[in-house]
C-alpha cells in the first residue's frame, strides 16, 4: 500500500497551562491540547477539522503541517517523519526544506499574514523568488497575474500595485490563498480561513478553494466550528469530515456518512446545533450541559461523559477506541460496540 501524503500517529500535544509552552522544569500539570490522535491526508483530499473552539484543531492542524512539535507520536510527510528531516536524524529522504515548501497554512486573520508596507506583487514575488529561483521576473509576473486573474481579483494589474490596506478582507484571503498556492503545495492547512469573512463571501471563497484545488492537485485540511461550512467544503469535494472534541478526534468519517449517520453523541450534538441539518436530527436536546469542560482537568474515561445524555458508569473509565461504523467510517463510543460492559452499567444522568 502507498503511504498517506501526511500522517499523524498516535500525537499528542502538551502545553504548560501558564504560557503556553511544555517546560520541563515546571510543576504545573501540563495540557493536552492533543491526545492520542491519528490522522492521514490522502493526495488531492480534503479533511474538515471541526469542533467547538479550544478542542484542540488548530493546534493539530499545526501540528499536521510541521509547525507545531508533538509530545508524542510521530507526523510524517510521505513516509518521512517531518522532525527526524528537520533535526537530520537518521536517513532523511526527504529534505525538510522540500516539507516546508509542500506544506502551507492560511490563517483566519489575513491581515496579519500580509506585510502591510508590501505591496501585493512584492508579497507574491517572495515566495517565488525563494522556491523557484529559475524563474525570470517576467514568467514569475505572468505567474502571479494569472493566479490574481483566477481568483477574481481583476484587472489583476490594478491589484499588484496595492498594499494590504486597500484591500478588502476577502481580497486580502484570496492574496495569502494565492500566496500559497504559488509554491505548488501538497497541503495547505485552513485554519478558520473563512471565518472572519461575511456570510455572502464564504461560499466564494470556498469554491475558489476547490477550484484550484484541481488545478494545483492539492490537499486542504479544513479547519472549522462551523459544521455547515465543514459540511459545504467537504462535500463538494466528495472529502471526509474529523470531528475533535477536548483533544481527541471522537468521529471521522466520508462526509455523507457523518451527515447521514453520525453515530457519535457529540457528533449529534453538532448537527443539531446547525439549523439546515436539525430536522433531521432527534427531537430531544443531545446535551447535557452547554459549558465545555476545563481542559486542564478534563473527564475521565469518555472525555464527553459529563455532557453527554446516553453517558452510563462505564464512561467515566475508560476512554472509548476506534470501531468502525462504516466504510471508512469510525467512531469512538462504547453504544457502537454491542458487547461492551457498557450496557450492562447505570446510566450516569437521569
Ligand atoms: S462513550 Fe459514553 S459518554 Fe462517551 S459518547 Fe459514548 S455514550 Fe456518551
Amino acid at each position: 500500500m502507498s503511504k498517506p501524503l501526511l500522517s499523524m500517529e498516535d500525537v499528542t500535544v502538551e502545553f504548560n497551562s501558564h504560557d503556553g509552552l511544555l517546560d520541563a522544569f515546571s510543576d504545573e500539570d501540563p495540557v493536552r491540547a492533543v491526545d492520542d490522535v491519528s490522522l492521514d491526508i490522502e493526495e488531492n483530499d480534503v479533511v474538515a477539522l471541526i469542533g467547538e473552539s479550544g478542542c484542540g484543531k488548530s493546534t493539530l492542524g499545526k501540528t499536521a503541517i510541521g509547525a507545531q512539535r508533538p509530545t508524542s507520536g510521530s507526523v510524517s510527510y510521505r513516509g518521512q517523519d517531518i522532525w527526524d528531516a528537520r533535526e537530520g536524524r537518521g536517513e532523511v529522504r526527504v529534505p525538510f526544506e522540500e516539507i516546508r515548501r509542500s506544506l502551507q497554512i492560511i490563517h483566519q486573520d489575513p491581515g496579519s499574514a500580509l506585510n502591510p508596507n508590501q505591496r501585493v506583487l512584492t508579497s507574491l514575488m517572495l515566495p517565488l523568488k525563494r522556491w523557484q529561483p529559475e524563474l525570470s521576473y517576467e514568467e514569475r509576473q505572468e505567474r502571479i497575474l494569472t493566479l490574481l486573474e483566477h481568483v477574481g481579483m481583476s484587472p489583476a494589474e490594478d491589484f499588484v500595485n496595492r498594499y494590504p490596506h486597500q484591500l478588502s478582507g476577502g481580497e486580502q484571503q484570496r492574496v495569502v490563498l494565492v500566496r500559497s498556492l504559488l509554491v505548488n503545495p501538497d497541503v495547505i492547512l485552513a485554519d478558520e480561513a473563512i471565518s472572519a469573512l461575511d456570510v455572502s463571501l464564504r461560499v466564494e471563497m470556498m469554491d475558489i478553494m476547490l477550484e484550484l484545488q484541481s488545478v494545483f492537485d492539492t490537499s486542504y485540511l479544513f479547519i472549522s466550528h462551523d459544521l455547515s461550512n465543514a459540511r459545504y467544503i467537504a462535500q463538494q469535494a466528495d472529502g471526509r469530515i474529523a470531528v475533535m472534541y477536548l483533544g481527541r478526534i471522537v468521529e471521522a468519517g466520508p462526509v455523507d456518512e457523518i451527515l447521514e449517520n453520525p453515530q457519535h453523541p457529540y457528533t449529534k450534538v453538532l448537527k443539531w446545533a446547525t439549523p439546515e441539518l436539525y430536522e433531521d436530527v432527534e427531537a430531544d436536546i443531545p446535551i447535557r450541559e452547554i459549558d465545555v469542560p476545563d481542559p486542564t482537568d478534563p473527564p475521565s474515561g469518555c472525555r464527553f461523559h459529563t455532557r453527554c445524555p446516553k453517558a452510563r458508569a462505564a464512561c467515566r473509565e475508560s476512554h472509548p477506541e476506534s470501531y468502525g461504523v462504516g466504510p471508512d467510517h469510525d467512531s469512538h463510543c462504547f453504544r457502537s460496540d454491542e458487547t461492551h460492559d457498557y450496557w450492562e452499567s447505570e446510566p450516569l444522568h437521569d
